[in-house]
C-alpha cells in the first residue's frame, strides 16, 4: 500500500493539466492489470487531474487506454515496470495519427452519413431528413430545449403517435469528444424512424421516442475543429479568473454537486462549474426533463469509453461510502438486462452497477439528476466500447448492433418489473 501512495504522489507530480495540449510526442498506451491491486492503482490513477484515460478498466485482465504526454513517457513506462504492470505502445506520436485521420475526414464530401461521424451541422441537416422521412401515423417534431452560451441549438427530435404514451429518452454528447455515443444514438434514432425491425415497429406501437443527439454543441464542434482539439470534453465556457476554457457538464447538474469526484480546477476535464446548474445547456436540459419527467420511462444518457451499463448513483454518502437509490434493486434488474443483451449480440463483456461503485465517485451527472429530481426511476449511462482513441467509423455498426439488442431487452425488463405485459 505504501508503494501505491507513492507512485501515486509520483504520478500525480509528472502529469501536469494542459488545457490545450498539441499531442506532439504523446504516446498511447495500453495497461493491463494483472490483479486486483493493479486495477486499483488504475483506478486511483483515473482519478488525478491531468491524466487522461480514453478508455476506463475496472477489471484484471481488461486494458485501460490512456494518452501520456511526451515528457512523461519514460517515467510512467518505468512506473509500469516497478508496478510489473503489463502495458504497449498503441502509437508513439498521437499528433501524427490523429492528424492523419482529421485530414482522412476534411478530404471527405461534408454531407450527412448515417455510418460515419458527423458534424454539428450534418448532425442538423440529418434530423432534418429524419423528420422527412417520419412513420406514417406518426409526428416527428424538432424542438430546441435550450441554446449553447455560442448559440447552437441543443435541438431534440420527437418521435410521436397520437395519445398520451410514456417516453423513451436518448441523449449523448454532452463529452464532446466521445463521438461513438452521437453516432450509436443516430443509429438507434434510425432504427425507430425506419420501422423496418420488427422490436422497432414493437417498441414504437408503446413508446414515444425522443432523442438530443448533441447535449453539447459548443464543446462538440470544437472537437472537430483541429487534430489538437479532438480529444476536447468540456463544453467551452470562459470560466472568470482563469486562462482555462469549459466546464464538464456531466459535473455541473444540481444532483448533489460537487460532492465527489469533480474538480473545483477549472484547468481539469471534471471541473464541476461555479455552481451547480451554471451552465445554460445544464439549465436547459434541467428545465425540460422536470417539465416531462413524470412521463419518461426511460432515460438513456449515452457516454464512451468502458462497456458498461451505469445506475444512479454517483455520489457518496456521509461516511464516504457509495449511496443507493431506494430504486436499486429494480434499477440493476433493469441494468442487467441491458447488459446482457449487449453481451449477448457479439459476446463483449459488459460491467453493470452504480456509478459509484463500478466506474468512480462522480456527482452532478444527468442521470442522477433525472432520477433524484426529475423522477426517472429508469436512468442509464451506458459507456460504449472501444477503442477510445480515435475509433474508426466501422466502430459504428457493431455499438448499434449491441446497444439495440440491449435496449430491447431493456424495455422488455421494465415492463416486467413495472408489471405491464
Ligand atoms: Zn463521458
Amino acid at each position: 500500500m505504501k508503494l501505491l501512495t507513492i507512485c501515486l504522489a509520483f504520478v500525480a507530480a509528472v502529469f501536469a493539466a494542459q488545457d490545450t495540449p498539441d499531442y506532439e510526442g504523446y504516446h498511447v498506451v495500453y495497461v493491463i492489470p494483472d490483479t486486483e491491486h493493479q486495477v486499483e492503482w488504475l483506478m486511483q490513477l483515473e482519478g488525478k487531474d491531468g491524466i487522461d484515460f480514453l478508455k476506463s478498466t475496472r477489471k484484471v485482465g481488461v486494458a485501460a487506454e490512456i494518452i501520456i504526454p511526451k515528457e512523461q513517457v519514460s517515467s510512467s513506462y518505468k512506473l509500469f515496470s516497478m508496478l510489473e504492470m503489463r502495458y504497449f505502445t498503441v502509437t508513439e506520436n498521437a499528433a501524427a495519427d490523429l492528424k492523419r485521420n482529421f485530414l482522412m475526414r476534411n478530404d471527405k464530401p461534408r454531407v450527412f452519413d448515417i455510418n460515419d461521424f458527423n458534424t454539428f451541422e450534418d448532425i442538423l441537416a440529418g434530423l432534418d431528413d429524419f423528420v422527412a422521412r417520419c412513420p406514417s401515423g406518426a409526428s416527428c417534431t424538432l424542438e430546441d430545449i435550450g441554446n449553447s452560451p455560442q448559440g447552437r441549438p441543443i435541438r431534440l427530435l420527437k418521435i410521436t403517435k397520437p395519445g398520451t404514451r410514456k417516453i423513451v429518452w436518448f441523449d449523448s454528447a454532452i463529452h464532446a469528444r466521445e463521438w461513438l455515443a452521437p453516432a450509436t444514438n443516430l443509429k438507434l434514432l434510425d432504427a425507430i424512424i425506419s420501422q423496418q425491425d420488427s422490436n422497432a415497429v414493437s417498441l414504437f406501437n408503446k413508446y414515444d421516442f425522443y432523442f438530443v443527439i448533441v447535449m453539447n454543441p459548443d464543446g462538440y464542434v470544437y472537437s472537430w475543429q483541429d487534430f489538437t482539439t479532438r480529444f476536447w470534453r468540456k463544453n467551452r465556457s470562459p470560466n472568470v479568473g482563469s486562462s482555462c476554457v469549459g466546464t464538464d457538464l456531466n459535473r455541473n447538474y444540481d444532483a448533489n454537486w460537487l460532492n465527489d469526484g469533480t474538480s473545483t480546477n477549472p484547468c481539469s476535464d471534471t471541473y464541476g462549474g461555479s455552481s451547480a446548474a451554471s451552465e445554460v445547456e445544464t439549465q436547459a436540459v434541467q428545465n425540460y426533463l422536470r417539465n416531462i419527467g413524470s412521463n419518461i420511462i426511460s432515460l438513456t444518457t449515452i457516454h464512451t469509453t468502458a462497456q458498461m451499463i451505469l445506475i444512479p448513483y454517483g455520489h457518496t454518502d456521509a461516511n464516504g461510502e457509495c449511496a443507493y437509490p431506494s430504486d436499486h434493486q429494480d434499477q440493476l434488474a433493469a441494468a442487467n438486462a441491458f447488459a446482457d443483451g449487449i453481451e449477448n449480440t457479439f459476446g463483449t463483456s459488459w460491467d453493470r452497477g452504480t456509478v459509484c461503485t463500478t466506474i468512480y465517485p462522480a456527482s452532478g451527472a444527468t442521470m442522477d439528476f433525472a432520477y433524484d429530481t426529475a423522477g426517472i426511476k429508469y436512468s442509464f449511462t451506458p459507456e460504449l466500447r472501444g477503442p477510445g482513441f480515435d475509433p474508426p467509423a466501422s466502430a459504428i455498426q457493431p455499438s448499434f448492433d449491441e446497444v439495440w439488442n440491449g435496449v430491447v431487452d431493456l424495455m422488455a425488463q421494465i415492463e416486467t418489473l413495472e408489471g405491464k405485459q
